[in-house]
């Protein structure tokens, strides 16, 4: 039979994860000759043979296609046969104005763990090795396509062996661009016995990670964690935990089928897990421990041997700066934390903080969105315009469009400070050349107050594109779930500027893309003192009662007269601060030290075997929960049973309003839906009254997912 020649293009993640020496082993195998090669618009091979054994050979692209790839698009074209002998692997070929998308990092595989522990391999207790099936990419890619020169391992030079393996398409490492043994690659600044050393005798490490740098110590030495959270100035936010090994993690916390495959996956993120017993130094009242395990060879090898079996390990940052990645910068900035470093060469390009995820019905859902998962896209469903949408303000992540790609940033974290703005910037530029992004549009929060709305009303030239913060909550979710027409949104979350001046968060819209229409919301409370009003719950809490035990009379005065005559003072429908208000009532929780602790307490202290609840009634726009709230503050049970019956109030309240507006589908978004107590109660009993229910999976519920929703909303409304 003639020979046929075939141009295949494949998108999607096809580099970086040993896509070329699949694509030459699979022609050699089927007789194939032609070429392999990654360009930025792709990967391109060509291949001439046989028409039957091209045809095993299609399929086989996709079948057996290597474990971290993933095809999102193939494009097939015939040529003229050229009679081309052999197979070969080409340069790779940088196509002006395309893109290709860049591998997320990827923890350390099995196979290369083996080569770290063993005695007889040749990089044994390498703490850099890696193959084409693991180890770091986005934080090291400094441009595409994606290549050693372009990378920050550029300076260093492959010793003959580590070459050799690079050259050999048979090798695990052919082509690896990391790759890197300890003749040749980047190195420790110290001993990984001193490390382990001083970790065991109760010091605090400063440790360079992957994506920036850790601050670690023995997480059972409670006075190491103590002076860690005098130090780094976080008086009670929890801590995350890597633990030795699954079985180390299993020994401290209960584990679900789902966590462990999140736990064991190749994005190893922070997994949110119940403690089997309280830890009240690294997590102080709560119920739950963030767990993660080794991702790196160097994170593996400072177990090894060692006597302890799970080390604290927070973002190497003071309070809420962004993570520190470079060497000069991490003395400067963790110098008064730390009392040693362990450090290395191999430059972090792209910081990236860990990814925190927590199960819900047997799905990984994402509450930090950062190592492991960005820069990876989300489908827009369609080609839309490039756009920019800067996000919000805590937890701030902002997102991209190419073509059908939405590309989300890693959590940047909250735009409060100057080093988080400097990071906000740089990651913007860094992603607008990796995807060769030049936004037309810019979609920003309507808070005027905003730093990342004032950043994008600066832009000159571009049309800007305001969006209501509940109306992009719901946007992302129904983005995320594929759904298009109109949903009914619940957006519960602490903050978020209404159309009407007033701050929400306690949100029932019918929405679509193009727009929504507010059909209810928690009835407005004052609040009056601005930012204090979210450090300190009673004050909330006086909206509802005219005084409050266990705060002094005096300040409670301030702050009824600061409501009477609307001095600082805001109308808000937010839930977060409606659960502020029950945790004071009850005495829980007066002030708070950082967001949302409240209503994490009072979640943790609900009693789940009370099936009972509170009144609140629905007037035309109102939901009132004043009757629950009347009923708190005279009550006489137990905080649990209190606990468990306003979160079983709110669960009923927002079925019955969902009732009322009568829409089929129903959103739930918003940071108060991370309460996986209110979660559990609510989706079960929307079900059950014939709801669709659509939940987050993939971004945060919270503000780390409202720039996806902005994009959506732009690309639908955006005067093209
Ligand atoms: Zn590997
Ligand atoms: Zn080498
Ligand atoms: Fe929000």
């Amino acid at each position: 039979m003639n020979p046929v020649r075939l141009r295949i293009r494949l998108r999607g993640i096809v580099q970086g994860v040993g896509f070329r020496p699949f694509v030459h082993n699979l022609a050699r195998r089927h007789g194939l000759s032609g070429f392999v090669l990654n360009s930025s618009a792709g990967l391109i091979t060509e291949v001439e043979g046989d028409p039957a054994e091209l045809a095993l050979f299609r399929h086989a692209l996709s079948s057996e296609a290597p474990p971290l790839a993933w095809i999102q698009e193939t494009e097939t074209t015939e040529l003229p046969a050229t009679g081309e002998i052999g197979f070969g692997i080409r340069e790779s070929q940088a196509i002006t104005g395309e893109f290709a998308l860049i591998s997320p990092d990827v923890a350390t595989c099995a196979e290369c763990l083996r080569d770290i522990t063993d005695p007889a391999n040749r990089r044994f207790g390498y703490p850099f090795t890696n193959c084409t099936n693991c180890g770091p990419r986005y934080t090291i890619i400094r441009d595409i396509p994606y290549d050693r020169p372009n990378t920050t391992m550029a300076d260093f030079r492959m010793c003959p062996d580590c070459q050799a393996e690079y050259d050999d398409p048979a090798n695990r490492r052919f082509h690896a661009q990391p790759n890197a043994c300890q003749a040749c690659g980047p190195s420790l600044s110290a001993p990984l016995e001193e490390a382990r050393r001083r970790l065991a005798a109760g010091e605090i490490l400063a440790i360079k990670g992957l994506g920036g740098y850790h601050l670690a110590c023995d997480a059972r030495n409670e006075a190491a964690v103590h002076s860690l959270r005098l130090r780094k100035r976080r008086s009670d936010k929890p801590f995350a935990v890597m633990a030795r090994s699954l079985a180390a993690a299993e020994g401290l916390c209960e584990i679900t089928e789902t966590d462990r495959a999140a736990l064991l996956g190749p994005r190893h993120p922070i997994v949110i897990l119940r403690s089997r017993k309280a830890w009240p130094a690294v997590a102080p009242g709560n119920p739950t421990l963030g767990v993660m395990l080794p991702y790196t060879p160097l994170h593996h090898l400072l177990f090894e041997g060692a006597p302890y079996d799970a080390l604290v390990m927070t973002s190497g940052n003071l309070s809420e700066e962004p993570i520190v990645v470079d060497n000069v910068e991490a003395v400067t900035r963790l110098g008064g934390v730390a009392d040693w470093f362990l450090t290395h060469n191999r430059d972090i390009y792209m910081r990236a903080d860990d990814s925190v995820v927590r199960s819900f019905e047997g799905r990984q859902r994402v509450l930090r969105r950062s190592r492991g998962f960005a820069p990876q896209t989300l489908d827009l469903g369609r080609t839309v315009p490039e756009l920019l949408a800067v996000g919000g303000e805590l937890k701030n992540a902002f997102c991209l469009t190419k073509g059908r790609h939405a590309i989300l940033s890693q959590h940047i974290g909250d735009l409060e400070n100057y080093e988080t703005l400097v990071f906000f910037l740089e990651t913007l530029a860094n992603l607008k050349k990796l995807f060769r992004v030049e936004p037309r549009a810019i979609a920003h929060d309507l808070h005027p107050g905003y730093l990342s709305t004032r950043l994008a009303l600066e832009i000159p030239g571009l049309p800007k594109i305001g969006v209501q913060h509940h109306h992009a909550h719901i946007a992302g979710c129904m983005l995320e779930n594929g759904l298009d027409g109109e949903v009914t949104g619940v957006a519960f979350d602490g903050t978020g500027y209404g159309t009407d001046g007033a701050i929400w968060g306690g949100e029932f819209l019918v929405a679509g893309y193009a727009g929504f229409t507010r059909r209810a919301h928690i009835r407005y409370a004052p609040l009056a003192g601005g930012d204090a009003a979210i450090r300190e719950p009673w004050r909330s809490a006086l909206a509802y009662v005219p005084h409050l035990a266990g705060v002094p009379e005096q300040k409670q005065r301030v702050v009824r007269r600061m409501v009477e005559i609307g001095l600082n003072t805001v109308q808000t429908s937010s839930c977060g601060r409606l659960f502020d208000a029950v945790a004071a009532l009850i005495g829980l929780r007066y002030e708070v030290n950082f967001e949302g602790q409240a209503a994490i307490e009072l979640e943790a202290i609900a009693d789940p075997s009370v099936e009972t609840r509170y009144d609140f009634c629905l007037t035309g726009e109102e939901l009132d929960f004043r009757p629950a709230i009347q009923s708190i503050a005279a009550s006489t049970e137990p905080r649990p049973v209190i606990a468990a019956r306003f979160h079983n109030t709110v669960a009923d309240a927002i079925v019955h309003t969902c009732r009322q507006i009568g829409l089929p589908r129903v959103c739930l978004s918003g940071g108060t839906f991370q309460n996986m107590k209110l979660l559990s109660r609510t989706v079960p009993a929307l079900r059950r009254a014939g709801f669709t229910v659509y939940l987050h999976e993939k971004v945060p519920p919270n503000d780390g997912g409202i720039a996806l929703g902005q994009a959506a909303i732009a690309a639908a409304t955006a005067p093209w």
